[in-house]
Parts: C-alpha cells; structure tokens; sequence
C-alpha cells in the first residue's frame, strides 16, 4: 500500500485484525469508535483510508449468529419443549452477545486482511 511497508516487520492479520490493531505497524489502533475505523495510525501514520470491509463483517456475523444461535433454540426447544418466555430470555440476549461480540474483532480482521493481500477494486489498465 505504501512506500514505507517493508520497513515494517511483516505483522499476522489474524493477531493484529482481532485485536484491532493497525495491521502495519501492529501496535496503534485500527478503530477511533466501536466499529469506525481511525484515518490513520497514530503510531506508524498509515492512511487507513483503504479500510472498508463493507458489508463483510455483517454477513459472517450474520451467518455464524444464525447458525449458533438458532441451532441452539431448536436444540433447547426439540430437547425441552420450554415456554417461549424462555426462548426470549436465552437467546434475544445470545443474539446481541454473539453479534455485538463478534462484530468488532471480524471487521478488524477483514481489513488486515485487506491489507495483507492488498486488496482493491479492480482498475482498467491502459
Ligand atoms: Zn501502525
């Protein structure tokens, strides 16, 4: 991405993307809020204006809090047959823990990646 990559040692976007580390220098941070990612790293000063995962994060979270939470409901429900207050009170809460939990963490990792790879829309050569 920039000029000045290779000064830097080479950084696993799997420890740096969960931690919400910058995925260059891997010790500033990669988000200024919850999920908004910073314009630059505070302590290497890299442009993390490539930063956009778009709707990457949502959809793995998506699909891993359907699958978890959901298969658990069926496994509670099938196994018990509980009244729905108990469905209500178990898994509206697991919902927001696994995706509130998730999000974050998935997010830093996909730009990491993002970077790592150096992933960019497609441009025509001429
Ligand atoms: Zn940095």
């Amino acid at each position: 991405m920039a000029d000045t990559d290779h000064l830097y040692p080479p950084q696993s976007p799997y420890e740096t993307g969960l931690k919400g580390r910058c995925p260059r220098c891997g010790e500033g941070h990669l988000f200024k809020g919850f999920i908004s990612p910073a314009e630059r790293c505070e302590v290497c000063d890299l442009d993390l204006a490539f930063a956009d995962a778009g709707d990457g994060p949502a959809v793995f979270v998506i699909l891993f809090a359907g699958f978890l939470v959901l298969g658990s409901a069926l496994w509670v429900e099938i196994a018990y047959e509980p009244p729905m207050w108990v469905h209500l009170v178990i898994f509206l809460p697991m919902v927001l823990f696994v995706v509130v939990g998730m999000l974050r963490p998935l997010k830093g990792l996909l730009i990491a990646l993002q970077y790592r790879n150096k992933a960019e829309q497609g441009r025509l050569e001429r």
